[in-house]
Parts: structure tokens; sequence; C-alpha cells
């Protein structure tokens, strides 16, 4: 008998750490690897959150924590939603956990029952798929097309609502695509899912990093949608956090409560100096934010230009996150294969776009959060791999 149980044959993974392990072994052969694969800002947490991190350790935020979080930093979350997404929150709403993922696994696990249908964006976050397979529920997937700026298709999600479903998850500005749903989108989606007992997981871990002039709206600041939505949102992206391992949900209060208890019985609490860190981190100065995100926007016009200047490939402007994923149908091979061949050929580390979902197929993502120069180095790579391809 196998030593495992046979749940995990039903758990995915996240196809940017695989790939990330593989660049590492090649570049501990020597190897010049450029890496374009995980979405990890390049920029240094900002000193004011890693000062208060430090004071704070010096004032005794070393021991457990209650289990949703501190108080104080559960209202301060609360007033940032309130201000930042129109959505009223109180601190009784919000679960610090440590990052934003643990949000998915843990609000899909909390509500979504064996033989429940949860749709999802595909191509999407892998780890919204592996999680809906390992609690035994139906993923059923909403597709993103190109022709639609990779935003989802309001009939088409209309036609996949059955008397099953039990949770939508949305993400905006989106993970690989970059893809901003419009206002009229989500009021769309709202008025189709309203009543319907639905439950609404919107992954707004990306909604600082946008490029127009238009914030993204929430689901959850619709009428009616407040009770029925979980944001998942954190500190990882905005704030260049991505190893302190902080995030958040804001739900209704019932199922903060469920969530707190699977925290009880997983993380005990989200580290405590860390918590603190991130009240700086929403109170204190936004200067760095954005700074970043200006430094991100120049740096995607630099890989769009020139994804677009490389014979037969084709690259949508996108309006969030740190992400392109560009077309490379043209060359009649899959997107893993070409994947591959760039990472072992030309040393530019990415993701097929199938890593995302099946409707990925013909794509690649690649993360800007890099350098201009390393982008640079890396779009001359791929043209020169390209061109060698028949
Ligand atoms: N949601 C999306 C769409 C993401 O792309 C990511 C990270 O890549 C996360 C959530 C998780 O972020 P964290 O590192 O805070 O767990």
């Amino acid at each position: 008998k196998s030593v495992f149980a046979e749940r995990m044959s039903l758990l995915g993974t996240e196809t940017a750490f695989e790939v990330l392990a593989r660049a590492k072994n090649l570049e501990a052969q020597g190897k010049d690897i450029v890496h374009l694969e995980i979405g990890e800002p390049n920029f240094e947490t900002p000193k004011n959150i890693i000062d208060a991190a430090c004071f704070a350790l010096t004032k005794g935020y070393t021991h457990y924590t209650p289990a949703p979080g501190i108080p104080e930093v559960r209202e301060t979350i609360a007033g940032y939603i309130r201000n930042h997404k129109q959505v009223e929150a109180s601190f009784e709403n919000v679960v610090i956990v440590p990052g934003g993922k643990p949000i998915m696994f843990f609000s899909i696990l909390a509500t979504v029952n064996p033989d429940d249908e949860v749709i999802y964006p595909n191509p999407g976050f892998p780890i919204y798929e592996s999680v809906i397979r390992f609690v035994g529920a139906k993923p059923v997937p909403i597709p993103l097309r190109e022709e639609k700026q990779f935003r989802l298709d309001v009939n088409e999600l209309a036609q996949l609502i059955t008397p099953k479903t039990k949770m939508l998850i949305i993400n905006s500005p989106g993970n690989p695509t970059g893809g901003v749903l419009t206002h009229e989108d989500v009021e769309a989606i709202a008025d189709l899912v309203r009543g319907k007992e639905i439950l609404v997981l919107s992954d707004e871990i990306y909604d600082r990093i946008i490029y127009g002039n238009t914030h993204p709206l929430s689901i959850a600041s619709l009428p009616g949608m407040k009770d029925w939505t979980i944001i998942l949102d954190g500190f990882s992206k905005t704030y260049a956090m991505t190893g302190w391992r902080l995030g958040y949900g804001v739900m209704h209060q019932e199922i903060a409560d469920k969530i707190s208890q699977l925290m009880v019985n997983s993380n005990s609490c989200t580290s405590a100096f860390t918590q603190m860190a991130g009240k700086e981190a929403l109170t204190g100065p936004q200067t760095d934010v954005d700074r970043m995100v200006a430094e991100f926007k120049r740096r995607r016009d630099i890989m769009v230009n020139g994804l677009n200047s490389i014979p037969k490939v084709s690259c949508l402007l996108p309006e969030g996150s740190f992400y392109v994923f560009p077309n490379f149908k043209s060359f009649n091979r899959n997107s893993k294969e070409i994947a591959d061949y760039l990472l072992n050929d030309a040393g530019v580390a990415c993701l097929g776009g199938t890593s995302f979902g099946s409707y990925g197929e013909g794509y690649l993502r690649f993360s800007y959060a890099n350098s201009v120069e390393n982008i640079q180095k890396a779009l001359e790579r791929i043209e020169t791999a390209l061109g060698k391809l028949k």
C-alpha cells in the first residue's frame, strides 16, 4: 500500500516554483538565466515597514497572537478596506493569515462540499483548481479569451451557473493575463450571482498594481454582495513583501470564525511582528508603492513593445498586475515546449500558458517584475532563439 493518503493525488501545484527550481539548477551548472517565471517584485520591502517590524520585535511582538490576528491590525485592515474598496467592514470580518494563498485554501475548505461546483478563471492562478479538486468538488473553468482582453464573458458565465454552483472565483487584475474586469463586468457578475447563495472568492491581490486611471471595483462593494464575498488580499505584491508571508481575507463574520478555526488547526496565528509591519504598510507613506507601480508601468511598456517587435509574436497591453501573456500560436508548437526551449536554449525562464489551464495553450507568461536591463536581455535572447525555430 502507498505511504501517501489518496487525497494527495488530487492536489496540484504551482509550476512557477518548479521552473524556478530548474532554472536554479541550470545556474548551478554555470548557465546565465534571466528569471521571468516567478511573480515577485525585485524591489526591497520599503524601509518604514522593515523598521516597524524591527521595532515590534523589541516591543515584545514575539508571542502568539489571537488566531485571526492582532485586534488593532485587524481594525487597521478593516479601515483600509472601507476607504480603499468602499466595502463596509469591521475587524470581525478580517482574518490575517500567512500570505494571500491560505485564504484560497481555507475558504474553499470551509465552504465547499464534495460534488459542489466551483467556477474559476482559465487561464488562472493554478492553486484555485488544485484546491477545488482537493476537496472533491467539480472544477468548472470559465475561459478568459484574448479577444475579450482576458476578461470573462458574462454571457458565458451565465451558462455555467447551475443549482450546484457553490462558489465563483474571480481575480482582477488577473494572473497570468493582466486582464482587468471593467466596472460594468463586475456589476453584471454581481447581477448574475445575487440571491443565488453563491459565494464569490474575489482575489484582489493585484488591485493596487494598475496602470489606468480607474480603480478596479470590488464586487463586495455592490448591493447585497458583502455577505457573499470573500475578499483575498495581502501585502506580498503591493509592498514587495512576498517572503514575509502576510495576507488576509475579509468576509462575513461567520465565515471568518470558521477560517480562524482552520488557523487554530494549522498555523495557530500569523507571526506577530510581521502583522505589526503590515499595519505600518497600510498606515505609513504610500510613496514607495507609487514609485514601484510607475516603474512596473515603464517595464510593461518595454516588455510589450519588445515582444510585439518579434516576428510572429503578439502581445496585448495588460492594464494591471505585472505579467504579460503573449500569443505564440504562429509557432505551431505547444506552449510548454516553447517555454522549455527558451529556458534551455536561451536562458530565459518563463511559464507555458497551460500551467494556468487548458485555455492558456498558445501563450507564454512572463513576469516583468525584474530590472529593465534583464527584460531587455531576455527580449534579445527570445528573438534570437525564436528566429532559429523552423
Ligand atoms: N493570488 C494570485 C492571483 C497570485 O498571483 C498570488 C501569488 O502569486 C497569490 C494570490 C498569493 O500571494 P501570496 O504570496 O501572498 O500568498
